[in-house]
């Protein structure tokens, strides 16, 4: 059964400096999601460390965190049904070279070390990471024409 979930999706510092905001947002946007938070950080390594807190040890971790750190994010939070799983699919595969064309990594992307998005893997993740990036709270509103006065 589809449930109403809050995912975090994150435009990774080589997708904002290649204008690729824009298209991302669009996907969301296009595909029902509702927008419930969104903002533009230059994150500390201290804050990646915490976000990427599961691949501490790999040997890839050192220049995630570097790369994560060259520039601003875009941090977003998407709800939804089924917002987790569906913004996997719509990001694709890890390593650009698996993504399926139509996703946005198999549409933007070659590398995995420059894969250009962020998203939540499972509820629970999503959960945390919303924490970490919106500590402020997300924002409240109907996003439905119910009750403009025209
Ligand atoms: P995802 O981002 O799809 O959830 P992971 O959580 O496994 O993937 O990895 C987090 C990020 O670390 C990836 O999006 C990618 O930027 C980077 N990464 C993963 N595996 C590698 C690798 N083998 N070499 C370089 N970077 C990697
Ligand atoms: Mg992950």
């Amino acid at each position: 059964m589809s449930t109403k979930e809050q995912t975090y999706i994150m435009v990774k510092p080589d997708g904002v400096q290649r204008g690729l905001v824009g298209e991302i947002i669009a996907r969301f946007e296009k595909r029902g999601f509702k927008l419930v938070a969104m903002k533009l950080v230059h994150a500390t390594t201290e804050h990646l460390e915490k976000h990427y807190a599961d691949l501490k040890g790999k040997p890839f971790f050192p220049g995630l965190i570097k790369y994560m750190a060259s520039g601003p994010v875009v941090a977003m939070v998407w709800e939804g049904l089924d917002a987790v799983k569906t913004g996997r699919v719509m990001l694709g595969a890890t390593n650009p070279l698996a993504s399926a064309p139509g996703t946005i990594r198999g549409d933007y992307a070659l590398a995995v070390g420059r894969n250009i998005c962020h998203g939540s893997d499972a509820v629970e993740s999503a959960q945390k990471e919303i924490a970490l990036w919106f500590p402020e709270g997300l924002v409240q509103y109907n996003n439905t024409m119910e009750g403009w006065v025209f």
